[in-house]
């Protein structure tokens, strides 16, 4: 990271002029219009926007789990598009953890077994993985429930248990995709409360989507999406192709959705 008492730390989370549309068959939809953010380590930022304004998108496209149609995303100041899926993958196991609106646990597996999982995947031995289970459901309040399956806990401490399974790893970054979207207002709020300490805590940056008022309050900066655009909370850069041009741009060919569905990466 180039940093000096002269010069700002690189951002964390740099994306420029990214766009995205989807085809269902031949019809476009489009999701990201050319959107430009930067997001400074241990930042506690909320994207927010009505439904269908992008949100989910931008996130999957910084977590690495799908790719825009054109732009450009640094995370940790490495180019993430040009990777494979694999290497998207393997990048994401170090520095991302997530955090989905639907818990996303594994069912079978207790609350210990499912934060327990992301450790063992990094390859460290089980032992020291349960350890590090019972460290983070200890952080979230869950000491004493980690021998429970998700279906004998409520939504809020599976919310929980989802927490610190991003935070397993130490990621530099956890993403959360409206996580309290399915809890009741004094859950979400106490979820809320959570995250906030553990990025005061740990310096995690933390980039949240939501629509939630009481998500938006709890923001160190508030990041407004609206038609795939930033319209309010980051500085506009020049836009390098007119609104609305996400699906002005042709289709994917066959061969260039080939090369994605198989993991490649592909320059437009
Ligand atoms: P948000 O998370 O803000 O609700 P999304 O990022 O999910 O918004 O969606 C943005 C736009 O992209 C919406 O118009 C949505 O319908 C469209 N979209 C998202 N995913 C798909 C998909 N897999 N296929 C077609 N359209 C999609
Ligand atoms: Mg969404």
């Amino acid at each position: 990271m180039s940093e000096n008492s002269n010069t700002a730390p690189t951002p964390i989370i740099q994306v420029e002029n990214l766009y995205k549309c989807y085809w269902v068959g031949r019809v476009p939809f489009p999701a990201l219009n050319g959107v430009h953010l930067n997001m400074q380590r241990g930042e506690f930022s909320v994207i927010a926007g009505r439904s269908g304004s992008g949100k989910s998108t931008l996130l999957n496209i910084v977590g690495g789990l799908e790719l825009a149609d054109r732009g450009s995303v640094r995370v940790c100041d490495k180019d993430f598009l040009q990777r494979t899926k694999d290497q998207r993958a393997l990048f994401r196991l170090e520095h991302i953890g997530f955090v989905f609106q639907a818990y996303n646990l594994v069912r079978v597996l207790t609350a210990r077994e499912n934060v327990a999982f992301v450790c063992q995947l990094r390859g460290k031995h089980k032992g020291e993985c349960y350890g590090i289970a019972d460290h983070w459901l200890a952080e979230v309040g869950l000491g004493e429930l980690g021998h429970r399956r998700p279906d004998q806990l409520s939504g809020g401490q599976q919310q929980r248990v989802a927490v610190a399974r991003a935070l397993a790893m130490n990621p530099e970054i956890v993403l959360a995709d409206e996580p309290t979207a399915n809890l009741d207002t004094a859950t979400g709020r106490a979820l809320i409360a959570l995250m906030r300490e553990l990025n005061q805590q740990y310096g995690t940056t933390f980039m949240i989507s939501s629509h939630d008022p009481d998500v938006i309050e709890s923001a160190s900066r508030v990041i407004h999406l609206a038609d795939g655009r930033v319209v309010d909370g980051e500085e506009p850069a020049e836009p390098q192709l007119p609104p609305d041009t996400a699906c002005r741009v042709r289709p994917p060919s066959l061969a260039r959705r080939l090369v994605r569905a198989l993991g490649g990466h592909r320059q437009d």
